[in-house]
């Protein structure tokens, strides 16, 4: 058969069996597919779609395209699980909440990505640590999660490779946003890593793959349903993403702000709600309380007792950072030369967060095209929340930049991204929806 056969069926509404989407998972894997050939197929699914039974098949074929994780034997005494973000600005969600459910008894092994479009990937923020390896061999990853309770990684040319090559093809070609595309990712990489239970944080807002809350559900029963029919339990949380999450956006930045959080120091408490509800659910789908607000509780508690930042620290000495990052981390994070606030006058009322997402790209943090290195020490910090008066005294953010020319672009773009106004907005929900394996 031709790959030509393939894109052509999908191109003209047709649905894939499994010889079409075995050759094409072997191809990507193998590279015997070139490249405008998958973008030609990711176009024709992004604008055709796939049902229930094409988006299971390409799932778990993209899971079996390399390593398969396998905790049975490792004599663990807690659950593993893990938690996936369908992609946000500001999203450091896994570096608190990572630690957070290990110190509550989870075992995370926790394999991440590179940016993706207009939002940030967990990998690169993790890369800005110097000396934190995101490409462990596999034994390594296996003994830091059950010696640690938790590792985060990027994707490794093992696991799942399919979706390494689709994941990178997708962000250049605007084939992002598309549910069957999205679900498959996510979970293969997942049902790859051997977890006994996941809990899926589906961004809804303007600055989310799924702007509406009604596609953002429909991305929520995907993935609930397909990762059920491969065995995992999964619950999801729908988390607004109409504005920046926390108080910065970039990768070093990310990172600061999520050892100021673990540290007690400072937790915007809209990132604290999702994190705490994110990380809850995790005991919840993990076994290791039944009670949401009881989990809650123990969340809280773990960081309040400083045990997550302790895990936190050591999991990055496991991984060849710095062993004192919780201490001391404005000491090892890059700095950007040149730092300088943006002032406007009003009371912030709305954000267009995709442009916030694509002013990082702008500066540097983020990619135009695939393996391009990333400066790791642009961005925003001190994010004024939407609600937030501005007298002129405190700035709208505070943009670090490698030059004062990106800065010049930088500040225009985030002036332009927000919109003020004289009367405060109707305060909004944080978190949307919560649903369980059985919705
Ligand atoms: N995260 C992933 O891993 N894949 C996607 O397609 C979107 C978000």
């Amino acid at each position: 058969m031709l790959f030509t056969d393939i894109i052509r069926r999908k191109r003209d509404g047709g649905e894939l069996g499994d010889e079409d989407i075995a050759l094409f998972v072997n191809g990507l894997a193998d590279e015997s597919i070139a490249a405008e050939q998958v973008a030609a197929l990711a176009m024709a699914i992004y604008l055709n779609s796939m049902n229930f039974d094409e988006t299971s098949k390409l799932t778990v074929a993209m899971a079996n395209s390399g390593t398969v994780l396998d905790w049975s034997g490792e004599d663990l005494d807690g659950p593993v699980v893990d938690k996936h973000s369908t992609g946000g600005v500001g999203d450091k969600v896994s570096f608190l909440l990572a630690p957070i459910a290990a110190a509550c008894g989870c075992y995370v092994p926790m394999i991440s990505g590179r940016g993706l479009g207009h939002t940030g990937g967990t990998t690169d923020k993790a890369e800005s640590i110097p000396g934190y390896r995101t490409a462990p061999d596999f034994e390594t990853f296996k003994k830091i999660v059950k010696t640690t309770g938790c590792a985060i990684i990027g994707q490794t040319a093992d696991l799942a490779p399919a979706d390494r090559r689709l994941y990178a093809i997708r962000d250049v070609t605007a084939t992002v946003a598309s549910i069957p595309l999205i679900t498959a990712s996510i979970l293969s990489k997942k049902i790859a890593a051997g977890l006994g239970a996941l809990v899926m944080d589906v961004k809804s807002g303007n600055g989310a793959f799924m702007e509406s809350f009604e596609r953002s559900e429909a991305l929520a029963h995907s993935i609930i349903k397909t990762a059920a029919r491969a065995g995992v339990a999964t619950h999801a949380v729908i988390t607004d993403m109409n504005e920046v999450l926390g108080t910065t956006a970039g990768n070093a930045v990310e990172i600061a702000e999520s050892v100021r959080f673990l540290r007690n120091e400072q937790r915007e408490h809209r990132l604290d709600e999702v994190v705490m509800a994110l990380s809850a659910e995790m005991l919840v789908a993990g076994g290791i309380e039944s009670d949401r607000e009881a989990a809650k509780r123990r969340c809280g508690d773990a960081v309040e007792s400083g045990r997550a930042a302790e895990v936190f620290g050591r999991m990055v000495a496991a991984l060849g950072g710095p062993a004192d990052i919780v201490e001391n981390y404005d000491r090892y994070l890059p700095r950007a030369p040149v730092i300088r606030p943006v002032h406007a006058k009003g009371i912030v009322s709305a954000v267009d967060t995709l442009a916030v997402g694509n002013a990082i790209i702008e500066l540097g943090g983020g990619r135009h095209k695939v393996g391009e290195q990333l400066d790791l020490s642009v961005g925003f910090t001190d994010i004024a929340a939407i609600g937030t008066r501005l007298d002129g005294e405190r700035p709208l953010a505070v943009v670090h930049a490698a030059s004062e020319k990106d800065a010049d672009v930088a500040e225009r773009s985030l002036l332009a991204a927000c919109s003020l106004s004289e009367d405060a907005p109707e305060a909004t929900p944080v978190i949307y929806e919560i649903l369980d394996g059985d919705a």
